[in-house]
């Protein structure tokens, strides 16, 4: 059985889901303005791991995460840039893909844009105007009546917004200060906007989720919409109160059974955000660091908690990442597994999953169980240390059997799935980082040693494996000849 961590309720609940077997989740995604932050990537990767955990029990998913292409941000970026709003839009969605593979993310099953939505975020509009949750103001904004929802702030136990300046200013063409925009009048010129039955003018943020949940993932005979929500906690008041009020007020159903929600990435103690200064761009870790250990480090921290970012306990987490390959590298020595950066698909899942059929029974089964637990990382993680140092041993004890290494690949086949780790062939994980030409530098070396070796100058030799190891390569001699490792 699986529990999770309901926001709403504020407490574990288990998960049993609207149709047996099925899950269907939703999760906000980027307003597509600007390149793509550490935040970003935390949220990405603590649902990816959710999914992937449901997918390999074998639940039917349906995963949507939207594009939020339409926005005061990205209008006024575009006036800056010069640069029209639709390619600005579009680039930024490139690069946040871009982004997500590098970070090994599963594409979501759906991915809708805001603005291929019109017809359906105005249906849901014209919905809440004839049943009377709607009004539109004298700047033309239609705004949702909160005082007409009798369960507004059920879900994050607030009402007030105290924070949003641009809510307050706006507070004569509203009857109430809290009431929020489900659609902007066109304000001139420089605006951009869109035609519908209630005046010219172009959606609100909030309105756009609820619309293509109903439009792309909702249950219509169910008493919620969809099993699971989710997140960033900065998303939790207003944005998703008001999603959840928006489609209860026009559809008469909840929006969710479960609310998920990630925890904040702290950057030197000082929650990360574009006011502050401190926004740390994935593409600027990514000159750094491999995606992958960059995955390895975010997931590390249960997903609700904050996440202090410091490249100390990055170095530290990467040494987990290094165990994994170092054991991947003794039962497969040649690249009989296709490389999981060119396939991290759902087909390359289900291959995955095919493998980890062989895995060792109580691994595999205290590793789901820890995970089943509101995705308990550390448990999971110390339960695979534990599994990498057993193997090791067996290993030692006998290297060359067979059915051990198949259990061993197959128990590392589960880690792969479940966290998306150690899908690169070994060695190309421990040469990460060197340029083509250093490669070549070092095989040259190497065959340089060789040759010294055959002429019984072992001097030499050793000279060149000493100045090796001084640039940070390690040589290893095998049965199956030398290979390398940058240390
Ligand atoms: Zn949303």
């Amino acid at each position: 059985m699986i529990t999770l961590f309901d926001s709403a309720k504020k407490q574990k609940l288990p998960f049993v889901p609207l149709v047996e077997n099925k899950v269907r989740l939703y999760v906000c995604g980027p307003t597509v303005y600007d390149d793509a932050h550490l935040g970003h990537a935390r949220s990405s990767i603590a649902f990816d791991l959710w999914r992937r955990l449901f997918l390999f029990l074998d639940f039917e998913v349906l995963f949507v995460k939207n594009f939020t292409d339409i926005d005061d941000k990205i209008i006024k970026k575009s006036l800056q840039s010069g640069i029209n709003v639709k390619e600005l839009s579009e680039k930024y969605i490139n690069l946040y893909l871009q982004d997500m593979d590098a970070l090994l993310v599963l594409r979501a099953d759906i991915e809708p844009k805001a603005t291929d939505n019109l017809p359906q975020i105005c249906q849901m509009i014209e919905s809440l105007l004839q049943k009377g949750y709607a009004y539109k103001g004298e700047n033309s904004d239609i705004y949702l009546s909160i005082h007409k929802d009798t369960r507004y702030g059920a879900l994050s136990h607030r009402s007030e917004d105290t924070q949003n300046q641009s809510r307050i200013q706006n507070a004569q063409d509203k009857l109430e200060s809290n009431d929020f925009a489900l659609w902007k009048g066109y304000k001139g010129a420089q605006d951009i906007a869109y035609e519908s039955t209630f005046g010219k003018g172009r959606p609100g943020w909030h309105i756009e989720c609820s619309a293509m949940i109903e439009e792309h993932l909702a249950y219509k005979d169910k008493p919620y919409a969809i099993d699971i929500h989710a997140g960033g906690a900065d998303l939790l008041f207003p944005h998703h109160e008001n999603e959840a009020s928006q489609t209860r007020c026009a559809t008469g159903r909840e929006l969710a059974k479960y609310w998920l929600h990630n925890g904040f990435v702290n950057i030197n103690g000082e929650k990360m955000s574009k006011s502050l200064g401190n926004s740390f761009f994935i593409k600027d870790a990514l000159q750094s660091y491999d995606g992958e250990i960059l995955r390895n480090y975010l997931l590390g921290v249960h997903y609700r908690l904050a996440l202090n970012f410091n490249e100390e306990d990055l170095l530290q987490s990467k040494k987990r990442l290094d165990k994994i390959y170092r054991l991947k590298k003794r039962i497969l020595p040649s690249n009989d597994m296709p490389d999981s950066t060119a396939h991290n698909d759902l087909t390359y899942l289900n291959m995955l999953k095919n493998i980890a059929k062989n895995a060792q029974q109580d691994f595999k089964n205290e590793l789901l169980l820890a995970l089943s637990d509101d995705y308990n990382i550390s448990k999971a993680l110390s339960i695979i240390e534990d599994m990498l140092a057993r193997s090791n041993e067996i290993l030692d004890k006998n290297p060359k059997d067979k059915a051990q290494k198949q259990t061993i690949r197959a128990n590392l086949a589960c880690v792969e799935y479940l966290l998306g780790l150690g899908g690169k062939e070994a060695q190309s994980y421990f040469q990460l980082g060197l340029s083509q030409e250093k490669k070549q530098y070092i095989q040259a070396q190497i065959l340089k040693r060789i040759e010294a070796k055959k002429a019984k100058d072992y001097a030499l030799a050793d000279s060149i494996r000493d100045s090796l190891k001084q640039e940070g390569i390690e040589i290893m001699d095998t049965p199956s000849g030398t290979t390398w490792e940058k240390i």
